[in-house]
């Protein structure tokens, strides 16, 4: 007897972030085009949530998925060392002048966390490179989040994810996230952090910190911090993983900045229009200047299996043309300005609490009972309700936000709206009781 995709499922897969006895079985996904998702029964569910962040230019792109093929029949792949090739220089050449302050070296790794690792690393050897032996301490804020490998989870805040290890990782400095109350004890600490020059690097998700609860701060706060660290020599590290590419309605969260701009820039997710995986950090000429001596030992040894794949440079390049092109800058403005427009509307809702926007992005916090936080049980709740009305919405404990792709249709934003008002109006025990009556 043949078994189901689920059974089969079952037998052999161990999913992400699941807990593996406690979660009901995954939804059987058989197609994407657009915003929507089309499960094995038919059912088609509106991907309010750009599949974990990465999707923009909506699922099924023909365009991309020429690109995609032409250039596996052209040159699939090379090892990058000791090779050069036309779609990862293009690329390069494409984003170099549209990046914040003075950042022009590409190093190409496979993710968001490699691509925070290599920033790491690239830091910590700059300093070794230099004779600096003194500078090995980390600043990160409270509530980061850089990634799952163990560089990546050093940085981030200790957690119940990071529990089983965090006899493993290292220690870093931790800030208080910015708020406007804080500010002033911020800086001051950042000043004490920085003044003893054992700092190497401050790392930091700019304006966002996606996975902490889409916590939101100023670029102004920013600016500053990085104005601080950088008087003392600290290089920073912006992981623009979730930001990047118009999340916060520019290319970079980090182009929001007037004063300074950072020394590392970490991107991946939307870099490759959420289609393949491909992580990128590029720095200062004067960090990579470091590593341009006559030394063996001196050589940055970090490489993976398919560094700089000319298949993901190639999508890459497309994907930030049709970005910057007028269509999508039109859509981008419209889709910044709708969730702008719903963010005060949602505001004035009894069962919600600390709404908040940042270019594309719209968070707020469900108010029951129980704390903020992301075993809030809540959180199970509102997602399994938003899914039975055909939405995926994927709460980080009791705060749910809002971030698609930029293609959305306004009629299927329009039913995503719809959603989340009713639950601010009604609360999820009433949207729950509507829902068996009209059954
Ligand atoms: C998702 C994310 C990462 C990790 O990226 P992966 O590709 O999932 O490894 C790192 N930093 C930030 C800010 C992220 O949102």
């Amino acid at each position: 007897m043949n078994k189901s995709l689920l059974e089969k499922d079952k037998e052999f897969i161990w999913h992400p972030f699941t807990a593996q006895t406690l979660t009901p079985p995954p939804l059987p996904v058989t197609s994407a085009k657009g915003s929507l998702l089309t499960l094995e029964d038919g059912r088609e569910i509106i991907d309010a949530i750009a599949s974990w962040w990465v999707n923009i230019h909506g699922h099924g792109n023909e365009e991309l998925a020429e690109v995609i093929k032409q250039q596996v029949l052209d040159l699939d792949h090379i090892i990058f060392a000791g090779f050069a090739h036309q779609p990862s220089v293009a690329l390069a050449e494409k984003l170099q002048p549209l990046l914040p302050g003075n950042l022009h070296r590409f190093f190409f790794s496979d993710n968001g966390s490699t691509a925070t690792e290599v920033a790491l690393k690239m830091a910590i050897q700059y300093f070794w490179n230099k004779g600096d032996t003194k500078r090995k301490k980390v600043i990160a804020l409270e509530g980061a989040y850089h990634g799952d490998t163990f560089g990546a989870l050093s940085m981030a805040a200790r957690t119940p994810f990071s529990a089983p290890f965090d006899d493993y990782l290292f220690d870093v400095l931790y800030l208080p996230f910015p708020t406007e109350e804080n500010e002033k004890e911020v800086y001051e600490l950042m000043e004490e952090y920085c003044a003893s020059e054992e700092v190497c690097a401050f790392i930091f998700e700019p304006l966002v910190q996606g996975a902490s609860g889409m916590r939101m701060y100023s670029a102004k706060t920013l600016d500053h911090l990085i104005g601080i660290a950088q008087s003392f020599g600290t290089l920073c590290i912006a992981d623009e993983v979730m930001t990047g590419f118009y999340r916060t309605g520019k290319l970079f969260a980090t182009n929001y900045l007037t004063d300074h701009a950072p020394d590392i820039l970490c991107c991946s997710k939307a870099l490759t229009a959420g289609i393949l995986p491909m992580g990128l950090t590029i720095c200062t000429q004067e960090i990579y200047s470091a590593y341009l001596v006559d030394d063996m030992m001196k050589t940055f040894f970090h490489g993976h299996s398919f560094t700089g794949n000319p298949i993901t440079c190639a999508l890459a390049l497309k994907s930030l043309e049709m970005l910057i092109g007028d269509e999508r800058q039109e859509q981008i403005k419209t889709l910044c300005n709708s969730q702008k427009m719903m963010a005060e509307k949602l505001t004035a809702l009894p069962y919600f609490s600390n709404v908040r926007v940042t270019g594309s992005i719209l968070a707020l916090d469900y108010i029951n009972e129980a704390e903020t936080s992301y075993f809030n049980s809540i959180r199970n709740e509102l997602y399994n309700w938003a899914l039975s009305n055909n939405i995926l919405l994927r709460p980080l404990g009791n705060t749910l936000y809002i971030l698609t792709n930029y293609t959305i249709k306004t009629e299927e934003l329009e039913k995503v709206y719809q959603l989340v008002s009713q639950l601010g109006t009604l609360g999820l025990k009433k949207c729950l009781e509507l829902q068996t009556e009209e059954e």
